[in-house]
């Protein structure tokens, strides 16, 4: 879809975009196939897209994947998507995600079977929802104002996507695939990067968006660990911990965790790994937190 066709379409059908919902729609044919490329999709692939639009992005998916889950918020965006891909209802009751469920939710015509387009907050979806999407894979432009809590979900939830292909401010980006001591590395790189690996982005200049948005965007490949770092019943206590340590960024860290942990325990921890008591928490590795939660756990 051409930045003319785009603009065209949203003045005869009225719709005027919101900005609180991060409708920035990416018209460049380019960058859309290199998102879908570092997707790596096959045809047994199950993908779940969120926000999808107008659809750009959908339409590539749908021809590479097996299924589709997109999910969007805005009724006037989802009547649009039904009109463009032959739908006649839009799954509102999610039926088991198989391919002849979605070949159910489609209607005559002829609607790609693989589509389901769910009408939904994908936020409350994803956490009203636990379902296991470690067969899945997440490919989004995401909407800016809930990117970082639904990575986060997903990517702490035990059941995560297998990969996260996903589009958003370049800031945020940067914080994916911060490393310890940099600017942007803080809670949530270390609460994404606890179960996923950063495995590479690009940059996605502002004005292959419409309308074009005040910073530039990034794509950022994501991939699951195949082992994870932590089991599941310490990653709550790996949360708090980092939470806390960066509570304060300019504090040190052991201060700020007496909140949570004895004095004495937190000096034995830190001696066993080698940590300065005056240290702050942005000098940490991912596996010094990591370290540090096996320790303070063990020594309750
Ligand atoms: N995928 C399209 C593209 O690349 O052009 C649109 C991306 S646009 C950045 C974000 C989309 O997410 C919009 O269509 C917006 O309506 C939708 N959206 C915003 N908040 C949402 C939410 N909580 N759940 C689902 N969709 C949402």
């Amino acid at each position: 879809m051409t930045l003319t066709e785009m603009r065209s379409l949203l003045a005869k059908r009225d719709i005027q975009l919101t900005r609180s919902l991060g409708q920035n729609f990416l018209h460049d044919g380019n960058q859309l196939r290199r998102i879908v490329d570092a997707a790596e999709i096959k045809p047994t692939d199950k993908v779940l897209e969120i926000g999808p639009g107008l659809g750009p992005l959908t339409e590539l998916l749908l021809a590479k994947a097996g299924e589709v889950l997109a999910i969007e918020t805005d009724a006037r965006l989802v009547d649009f998507l039904c009109e463009r891909f032959g739908l006649t209802s839009k799954a509102d009751e999610l039926p088991a995600l198989t391919s002849e469920a979605g070949a159910d939710a489609s209607a005559t015509g002829n609607p790609p079977q693989n589509l389901f387009l769910l009408h939904d907050d994908a936020l409350k979806f994803i956490k009203r929802e636990p379902r296991d999407w470690t067969d899945w894979k997440l490919v989004a432009n995401l909407p800016y104002s809930v990117a970082s809590p639904i990575l986060v979900e997903l990517a702490l939830s035990p059941h995560g996507p297998a990969r996260m292909v996903t589009t958003l401010q370049l800031e945020v980006a940067q914080r994916l695939m911060a490393q310890a001591d940099d600017d942007d590395y803080g809670v949530l790189t270390l609460l994404v990067q606890l179960n996923y690996e950063p495995r590479g982005s690009f940059k996605i200049p502002a004005d292959c968006f419409f309308p074009a948005p005040d910073v530039d965007s990034a794509c950022v490949c994501l991939l699951r660990r195949a082992t994870p770092l932590l089991p599941e019943n310490l990653q709550a206590t790996f949360v708090k911990i980092v939470k806390r340590g960066f509570s304060q960024r300019r504090k040190m860290m052991m201060k700020l965790l007496k909140q949570d942990w004895a004095a004495d325990k937190l000096t034995a921890a830190f001696t066993e790994l080698g940590i300065s008591p005056m240290e702050r928490a942005e000098k940490l590795s991912l596996e010094q937190f990591v370290a540090l939660t096996k320790i303070l756990v063990a020594g309750k």
